[in-house]
């Protein structure tokens, strides 16, 4: 393989919670175990959930733990992180969709809001609406004409109906789903913008991301993104999906805590040294089981191939004795 290159793409959507920084913190132990590079990535499609500065804290975060980010276009010609809302003006994911639609692998959808409706069912309880590939079957004519007419569209993934697609995961290992559960995805909305799959894996692939480190909210949607992969005929990277962080009752770490986020434990007197070596311990420990140590040996010693997939627990009395408190 070549050089190992991984990234952070973080949404900015409010304070830096400690998965947050767990996941950035993995990122960049891999890359920089290999000598590879970390990129930034800020991942700022969905105008509706932004925060605002949520970016800021996402730099400052960074600055602060000593996880320096490799590269990315910057407007002043400097190193700076690549941003979605940027990419977006520059075409490229519009691009990306009419390459997959040339190739078979996606369609114009011109479906209004009552057609759709009509397609909902309900299955064990719930509404869903599996997407029954109407507009895959309009001519070529037809399509020209209605993007003339300027009818809204979205485009669709055109999935297969048949067969099986196996996700691989370094911790959680081999997850198979039927195609025939996998929607007709959008890719690109009405409004012109990617969805935020879509845009996460053209991304991914044009970063040259070969190590993908995550939270593992996003393992069920990962089929998705292989399927992706496939359409285009891009080799899939190696996924390390991070385990879930419980607080001391094994409920998922949440905001009523009050210490679920790097900010937090800040202002609660803890040290950055001491908060990114307690994040470390979070689903990882080193062969020899130390477990003081600093950012130099936590890229020495990191191997993510001894991450565990147990959900990992916020021992707050441990970081505590990590801070030289007792
Ligand atoms: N933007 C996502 C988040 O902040 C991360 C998705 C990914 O790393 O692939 O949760
Ligand atoms: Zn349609």
């Amino acid at each position: 393989m070549g050089k190992v290159r991984t990234r952070f793409a973080p949404s900015p959507t409010g304070r830096m919670h400690v998965g947050n920084l767990r996941t950035a913190l993995y990122a960049y132990l891999i890359a920089k175990h290999e000598g590879g590079d970390f990129l930034l990535r800020i991942e700022d499609t969905d105008q509706e959930r932004l925060v605002e500065g949520a970016v800021d804290i996402i730099y400052r975060t960074l600055k602060a733990t000593g996880l320096k980010h490799d590269e990315g276009p910057d407007k002043d010609g400097g190193v700076g992180p690549y941003v979605q809302s940027d990419r977006v003006k520059s075409g490229i994911y519009m691009e990306y969709a009419k390459k997959l639609i040339e190739k078979g692998e996606a369609y114009y959808c011109f479906c209004d809001k009552e057609r759709l409706e009509s397609l909902k069912q309900e299955v064990a309880g719930k509404e869903i609406m599996i997407y029954d590939k109407h507009c895959l079957h309009l001519s070529k004519e037809e399509v020209e004409e209605k993007l003339k007419a300027g009818v809204p569209y979205v485009i669709r993934q055109n999935n297969p109906q048949t067969g099986t697609t196996t996700f691989h995961d370094e911790i959680y290992g081999d997850i198979t789903v039927d195609n025939s559960e996998l929607d007709d995805m959008i890719l690109i909305k009405s409004d012109g913008y990617p969805t935020y799959n879509f845009a996460n894996v053209v991304d991914d692939h044009l970063m040259g991301i070969t190590h993908v480190v995550r939270g593992n909210e996003y393992l069920s949607s990962s089929p998705k993104y292989n399927r992706l992969y496939e359409a285009f005929g891009w080799e899939v990277p190696v996924y390390v999906h991070c385990p879930l962080i419980t607080d001391e009752t094994h409920k998922k770490l949440s905001k009523r805590c009050g210490h679920s986020s790097y900010e937090d434990l800040i202002e609660q007197g803890f040290l950055t040294e001491a908060v990114v070596n307690f994040v470390a311990l979070l689903g990882w420990s080193p062969e020899d089981n130390q477990e003081i140590m600093s950012l130099e040996e936590l890229v020495e010693k990191f191997d993510y191939r001894h991450m565990s997939k147990s959900p990992a627990v916020f021992d707050y009395g441990k970081l505590k004795w990590m801070n030289g408190e007792y």
